[in-house]
């Protein structure tokens, strides 16, 4: 079912890390229209019944490209932030490092979580005009980072991986505050990361 994460808190919760009008035109403006044309399309292509990941996953079923285009393009829009705004919380909420499986991989494959952050970091500051930077979990349970442009996301783009955590690295994400310092708004972002909510998806 298309239907847009509704965020758990209220727009001024996640300051001093992203203020109240970033997340106004974030979630309010850009996911809300992303989710309203993703819908559109969906049910012009006939597939407004079948879940969003199995239709981003699906894509070449699609024969007309434009239609084709649209739904990778506002799909991943829709799709993307609700995996990005799900993982966030208030700094006085938010759990601030994982545990248990999560923890032990992490620690195998990058030695630490400060390496992964810093990992991530560079990924998403590293990526040229719109786009993210994605955590995720292969079938053998193992790690991998990636970075995507636009609204290109793991299931668009083919693969067999599963999102644990994105970074949104659209200007729209960070510009009101954060002006053109990427760096500086992907080094805050980790404050506002629920780490319980990667622990959930990397153990599903
Ligand atoms: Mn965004």
């Amino acid at each position: 079912m298309i239907k847009q994460y509704l965020l758990p808190y209220a727009t001024n919760a996640l300051k001093p890390v992203i203020d109240t009008a970033t997340v106004e035109t974030h979630h309010g403006k850009h996911h809300a229209a992303y989710t309203k044309t993703f819908a559109e399309l969906a049910e012009k292509a006939g597939m407004a019944d079948r879940d969003p990941v199995d239709i981003l996953k699906s894509l070449n079923e699609v024969a007309d490209e434009a239609l084709r285009t649209g739904l990778r393009n506002q799909g991943g829009g829709y799709l993307n932030h609700n995996i990005y705004f799900e993982q966030l919380r208030p700094v006085s909420e938010a759990k601030q490092a994982p545990e248990g499986k999560l923890l032990a991989q992490i620690k195998e494959q990058f030695g630490g979580v400060e390496e992964l952050k810093q990992e991530l970091n560079v990924l998403g500051a590293s990526q040229f005009g719109s786009g993210w930077a994605w955590l995720c979990k292969a079938p053998d349970g193992t790690l991998k980072t990636l970075k995507t442009a636009n609204q290109d996301n793991p299931y668009s783009l083919g693969t067999d991986l599963v999102p644990i955590l994105t970074l949104d690295v659209w200007e729209h994400a960070y510009y009101l505050q954060y002006r053109n310092l990427r760096a500086d708004y992907l080094k805050a972002l980790w404050q506002v990361i629920d780490w319980s909510v990667a622990e959930a998806r990397y153990e599903a």
